[in-house]
């Protein structure tokens, strides 16, 4: 039995030991269920089946605005830029525009997806560390796109020439690695000198990159861009960074006259999944990114960039809950009992590639004491299909719904057919409306591109 047996039951959501990862609009419903923007969760299901993702629009928006406050109220020039690639649709494009918003995109894919749901072009940022010609060329097309993140010496030659043919000169950032450990996964760990991603500094690379982009013709070169990883619970590999930034920017500026007009920082700002996690405030993140930048440009006496903050996660992570049916049970005596759902690493592949740890809520029953401990297993032909290890829960019976919270980032932007699964719907909820804002994926979806 869990430690808490002997605390009195949860009266409220808010004495819920992992209350802080469910969305802002989390409530219990007339029925005494779990309701998310004022809809009842098992109605939702009912309605759309499960595998199923809520989407908390308001809790979105807040989290939007709380990122926009906490940077513009403390930098002169900010552009808050969400990450499409920890999941996006065309509606999420259009709250994002909505919301003053810009958006950073990492394939063709995400760049036609942002542009159909209205995001305004220069708001587009391109990232990424082999961007295709094709998708180069579509970015600088019709409206070209704001920036594009310059990644390594091969982009820099493709995009001048593209430039050149488009007729356009086209700003960018560079991609330098500061050589920087933010701790965390590393799989998700990008900005230190054994990575893929950027120019580093220390091999010298950067400054070649800096004198590169300054005389290509067809690209104007204005500042630098770091992303360190993800996620990141502390502030100091942001003020760590910072310092290494300034530094060399000053020095590109003494010896080849380059201006430091723009910096992003990138994202990786972290989100808390477990009742063990807790993310620092946006605004404390900004306090301490914001000081220590001033410090690092007063130390070598350079004026203040335009800012670009990138957070993904962050941002969208919050804002979902998965909703599964529970299954089959089996029962390992002295060993572990698996509860099986109806989804699993199709639509979340985080447990299995990351380590994530996530939280169980009953939906039809959300301040059920926790009764016992058990692994809460997908239905996917793979051992490692399992969402939550050693989760203390209710007895969790065949039929009744289990909700995981903080689902919003990087599970179904990661998701997959693998058994030929269909992928979720999302079904966005604000002040008791459902609307559909991806469809189910059906059978013939997956015939359609199977040529017989
Ligand atoms: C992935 C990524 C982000 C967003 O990371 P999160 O952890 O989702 O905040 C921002 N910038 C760049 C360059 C990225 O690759």
């Amino acid at each position: 039995m869990p430690d808490s047996s002997h605390l009195p039951p949860p009266s409220s959501l808010a004495d819920l030991p992992f209350a802080h990862v469910l969305p802002h609009t989390a409530a219990i419903s007339a029925a005494g269920r779990l309701s998310i923007g004022g809809c009842d969760v098992r109605d939702l299901a009912e309605r759309f089946g499960t595998p199923l993702y809520v989407f908390d629009e308001a809790d979105f928006r807040a989290t939007c605005r709380e990122f926009r406050q906490a940077f513009e109220s403390r930098w002169p020039k900010v552009t808050v830029a969400y990450a499409a690639k920890a999941f996006l649709c065309r509606r999420l494009a259009r709250i994002i525009a909505d919301e003053g918003l810009g958006m950073d995109v990492v394939s063709g894919g995400e760049l036609a997806a942002a542009r159909a749901g209205g995001m305004p072009a220069a708001n587009l940022y391109f990232h990424g560390n082999n961007k295709l010609p094709a998708e180069l060329r579509e970015a600088l097309a019709g409206p070209g796109i704001g920036r594009v993140m310059v990644d390594n010496f091969y982009e820099l030659e493709t995009l001048e020439a593209i430039a050149a043919e488009a007729g356009v000169r086209q700003p960018i950032l560079l991609r330098v690695s500061p050589n920087v450990d933010p701790h965390t996964h590393a799989k998700t760990t990008t900005g230190v000198l054994d990575s893929k991603f950027g120019f580093a500094i220390a091999t010298g690379d950067a400054e070649r990159a800096v004198k590169l982009g300054m005389e290509a013709k067809h690209l104007d070169l204005r500042g630098l861009h770091v992303h360190l990883g993800s996620p990141i619970f502390e502030v100091e590999p942001y003020e760590e960074a910072n310092a290494v930034m300034c530094g060399f920017a000053a020095q590109m500026g003494d010896t080849h006259g380059f201006e430091f007009k723009e910096y992003s920082p990138g994202g990786g700002f972290a989100l808390a999944y477990n009742r063990e996690q807790h993310a620092p405030p946006i605004a404390a993140y900004a306090e301490r990114f914001v000081s220590t930048l001033r410090k690092g440009l007063e130390d070598h006496r350079l004026p203040e960039p335009a800012l670009h903050i990138e957070p993904g996660r962050a941002l969208v992570g919050r804002s979902m809950v998965a909703v599964y049916t529970v299954g089959a049970r089996k029962e390992i005596p002295g060993l572990r009992t698996f509860v099986s759902v109806d989804g699993g690493m199709a639509d979340n592949i985080r447990p299995a590639i990351y380590g994530s740890k996530y939280e169980a809520i009953a939906v039809d029953r959300p301040l059920a004491a926790p009764e016992e401990t058990i692994t809460l297993a997908g239905k996917y032909c793979e051992s490692g299909d399992i969402l939550i290890k050693d989760a203390v829960v209710p007895r969790f019976q065949p039929g009744e719904l289990v909700g995981l919270p903080a689902s919003g980032a990087y599970n179904l932007a990661m998701s997959s057919n693998y058994n030929m699964a269909t992928r979720p719907p999302v079904v966005a909820v604000r002040d008791g409306q459902a609307r559909l804002m991806v469809r189910r994926e059906t059978i013939d979806d997956l015939m359609a591109r199977d040529v017989l």
